[in-house]
């Protein structure tokens, strides 16, 4: 007698042991354990399933710089939504009007933080095609996200197919102009409607397109601030400043951090942005536009609000060094900028020397004192590369020569190439076209 093929019935949940540490192995344990859950019973995420609804009350397309775009909250006509069960996996993907979520108030999210999120863009191209940058990084990193916090894992090459059908769809009407762009925001929420702690049963993944102006874009900055600075809207003369005259940062105070090892700080969850509200709002309030967030008794630099962070200075030794804190101990986010940067610059700039490695707020001040400091940048997809121009460190304010008028020359050539990848001037592999449709 053939022997009798045993269905499990319910798939293998992804154990915790190997990435208690954080360690590159220990997600992929994780994500492979997700991903090969073997059951079918349980649908995976399934780009072909895509059900389209057209909105039937669109709405305008706004000026670049009109205040709609700088409040942040103008969004496309759709939004991508898919719904998870624990019973029955992947439900079919749907484009359907932009509007609110229905949702208990025992949902998970609202209540344990099960809630993770990508930042992303897309670009017209001035060859008139439209651009992810690196999206497989943005879909990879999303679902190391989501299974850090017990959300369902999914092949992240299906979710980027549903990002470029849904940006194809969207992009003829919303990013139209060559040179413009649209920010995407996948997003991961635990729906199920319980208030016990456990792992989700049910979850939303939606995505939505959001208007956003070039913050740190000097080019960028609304016509009514450029003629009168302290007018129009709440952001716009924070904006001219950060184009201007470069990005203010404010050290966190010892009794604040951000993540530590072992945390979640490498997951891009909105469980590490709330607590940090705090202390924008008092950097805000003292005129400087983000933390940067040291780690330890030693005043290790990690990063900058939702940036990594880059210093270019010479070493005691007379060597140019690029120098940004390393992965591995869970503490930064791995940024998809970030590796652009360190590959661009390794890649091309044979004179400089790129380092990954911890360092202190108190090599950056000795630095200033020596003459060494030459410039240091945030890096990050929503502000891009922001030349920075002042940090205060408890007390001690420290000057970038870019505050005395000396142009952020690297931190502009930077911008400019990356910038000619995403806009399609130069053909790259990092610039990934997408396919628009006619709806
Ligand atoms: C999103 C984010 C970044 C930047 O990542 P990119 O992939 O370059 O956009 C850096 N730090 C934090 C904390 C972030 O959330």
């Amino acid at each position: 007698m053939a022997p009798i093929a045993v269905t499990p019935l319910s798939p293998p949940s992804p154990t915790l042991d190997n990435t208690s540490k954080l360690t590159k192995a220990g997600a992929e344990t994780i994500l492979s354990k997700t991903i090969s859950n073997g059951s079918p019973a349980v649908a995976d995420l399934d780009a072909s399933k895509l059900i389209f609804t057209r909105n039937l009350s669109p709405k305008n397309v706004v000026a670049p710089n009109s205040p709609e775009v700088w409040s942040q909250n103008y969004t496309s006509d759709h939004m991508l939504t898919v719904r998870w069960t624990e019973q029955s996996g992947w439900e079919a993907p749907e484009i359907r009007p932009y509007g609110p979520l229905s949702l208990m108030p025992t949902a998970s999210v609202f209540h344990y933080a099960t809630e993770c999120f990508e930042g992303m863009k897309a670009y017209r191209g001035f060859d008139g095609k439209v651009r992810l940058f690196r999206p497989e990084r943005n879909a990879r990193r999303f679902l190391q996200s989501a299974t850090r916090i017990a959300l369902p894992g999914f092949p992240p090459e299906e979710f980027l197919k549903l990002l470029k059908k849904f940006v194809g769809v969207e992009a003829p009407k919303w990013v139209s102009e060559p040179g413009q762009f649209i920010y995407l925001r996948p997003t991961m929420i635990a729906t199920a409607p319980a208030i016990g702690i456990q792992r989700p049963r049910e979850a939303l993944l939606y995505v939505m397109m959001v208007m956003m102006p070039s913050l740190g874009d000097p080019s960028a900055v609304p016509p009514s601030v450029t003629a009168s600075a302290g007018t129009g809207s709440g952001q716009a003369p924070e904006a001219k400043r950060l184009a201007a005259a470069g990005m203010r940062l404010l050290a966190s105070r010892h009794d604040m951090i951000r993540a530590w090892p072992g945390g979640f700080g490498s997951a891009k969850v909105g469980a590490n942005y709330g607590p940090t509200l705090v202390a924008q709002g008092e950097a805000r309030a003292r005129g400087y536009d983000q933390i940067l967030w040291l780690f330890g008794d030693e005043c290790f630099v990690t990063e900058a609000g939702g940036s990594n962070f880059f210093v270019l200075w010479k070493t005691a030794q007379g060597r140019t060094e690029l120098i940004t804190a390393p992965l591995g101990d869970g503490v930064i986010l791995e940024g998809v900028t970030r590796a652009s940067v360190l590959d661009l610059v390794r890649r091309t700039r044979p004179d400089v020397d790129v380092v990954e490695r911890k360092f202190t707020m108190h090599e950056i001040v000795q630095a200033a004192d020596q003459g060494r400091l030459i410039e240091a940048f945030g890096a990050g997809t929503a502000f891009f590369i922001s030349p920075c121009s002042d940090i205060h460190f408890r007390g001690v304010d420290v000057s970038l020569p870019l505050a005395k008028g000396v142009t952020a020359d690297f931190a502009r050539a930077i911008r400019q190439a990356l910038k000619d990848i995403m806009y399609g001037s130069q053909q790259h592999e990092w610039g990934v076209v997408v396919e628009e449709e006619k709806i």
